[in-house]
């Protein structure tokens, strides 16, 4: 067996030929002159085989995976050629995209790794700046994603998540029956998630979401009913429970800094027993809470009303669960607690949507736990400088698009 063939066997560079090998840069490169193995040139839209109009344009170098700590850098001379149908192009590269510095294989590699793993530990093991990494990792997606189309979305949820250290904020959308993330947006307003319905769905499929699920924030709910005016909108139920247990701590935090240190230790450790679901609570847990009753009226009383909340997740019945929704708001507002008051009024302005789960038991959870993945992503990075890298690693691991499937099967080795 000849060099050539050896080299070509070891790399695995299948249909193609060798035809010249050298080092470069003390012995830590390996250049080889490649080309497509079978005469012929072809058209990259069509495949077809075509005459070549001019012999080589340039030399060009694609940097492929490294072999024992080698770098490989495969180079060629594309030629021009005349299709029938697409005219004057450049020839078709089969073990690169179209003006890509890397091999396909290189962009497999690069994109699997970052599915597991951060992108400064994947530019570490790939030996090469992690700048350069992210670069190439946006420009994959990009194209992978480029021209990709929403389909058959009938559930939508719409969540926010920050990042740069809880200073800038990211929407992202869910498509909730598929458990995966349809789009990533910067800021949380308005102008934000409307961006993502003009940009990304037509009105047909505006018109197809039959059920929409988002937190209370009114940008969110007015977008949703403007532009989905066929969908139920359900509140997620996990945003409601964090509103009530945020005005419940409201409560024990003015307690605690009216009380003296004495008053002070009766009401220690209550920040994380009072968020917790009555199913998760031992009976000391409740004994001490009821204790409360005779120490501090005032907390025990958002207790108890936030605990009587959580009946209303059991309702089948809308109308059961509006009654009981109604009376308990008249409790929470006879409590003359102000942050309990508050958290009414917010009800009152989302009644119907909350109640809506009745209709479907729809929750964030789906995108919940998506958002945790994100947030496992965000914090894997430690934080990410700006958007795009944060998108593409969300894009990469829970977007609805499968990014590494999008690279031809057979130059998928590792
Ligand atoms: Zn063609």
């Amino acid at each position: 067996m000849s060099n050539l063939k050896l080299l070509c066997k070891i790399l695995r560079l299948k249909d193609m030929k060798i035809t010249q090998f050298w080092f470069k840069n003390r012995n830590k490169e390996l250049h080889l002159a490649v080309k497509p193995y079978k005469n012929g040139c072809r058209c990259p839209h069509c495949g077809r085989r075509c005459p070549i109009v001019r012999q080589a344009t340039e030399f060009r170098h694609w940097e492929d995976l490294t072999l024992m700590g080698l770098k490989v850098l495969l180079g060629y001379s594309p030629k021009e050629i005349l299709c029938p149908t697409h005219g004057r192009v450049q020839e078709e590269i089969p073990w690169a995209p179209a003006y890509s510095r890397i091999t396909y294989r290189l962009e497999w590699r690069i994109c699997s790794l970052c599915q597991i793993m951060t992108q400064k530990a994947a530019a570490e093991i790939l030996v090469m700046p992690s700048s350069t990494l992210s670069n190439l990792l946006h420009r994959i997606i990009t194209r992978v994603r480029h021209e990709h189309k929403i389909r058959g979305l009938i559930t939508l949820g719409v969540d926010e998540i920050s990042f740069l250290k809880g200073r800038k904020f990211a929407t992202l959308v869910y498509d909730l029956d598929r458990s995966r993330v349809l789009w990533v947006g910067l800021g949380k307003g308005r102008e934000t998630i409307d961006r993502f319905f003009n940009e990304h769905l037509s009105k047909g499929q505006k018109a197809r979401i039959t059920w929409a699920s988002c937190d209370m924030s009114l940008a969110y709910t007015e977008a949703i009913k403007h532009h989905c005016p066929k969908a139920t909108l359900v509140i997620d139920r996990f945003h409601v429970v964090k509103a009530l247990n945020q005005a419940v701590d409201a409560v024990r935090m003015e307690q605690w800094r009216a009380l003296d240190t004495q008053g002070r230790k009766v009401i220690k450790g209550l920040r994380w027993l009072l968020s917790l679901h009555s199913r998760n609570r031992t009976k000391g847990h409740t004994r001490f809470l009821n204790s409360l009753r005779n120490s501090n009226r005032r907390i025990h009383r958002a207790w108890v009303l936030k605990d009587e909340f959580e009946h209303i997740w059991h309702y089948t019945y809308r109308g059961s669960a509006e009654k009981f929704l109604k009376r308990w708001m008249t409790a929470a507002l006879r409590s003359r607690i102000p942050t309990l008051r508050t958290f009414v009024g917010t009800l009152r302005i989302h009644f119907d949507n909350i109640t809506a789960f009745t209709d479907r038991n729809l929750t964030n959870a789906v995108g919940e736990g998506l958002n945790r993945i994100v947030k496992i992503i965000k914090n894997r990075a430690s934080g990410y400088r700006n958007l795009h890298n944060f998108a593409d690693m969300i894009y990469l691991t829970v977007g609805d698009l499968d990014i590494p499937a999008h690279i031809p099967g057979n130059l998928r080795t590792l």
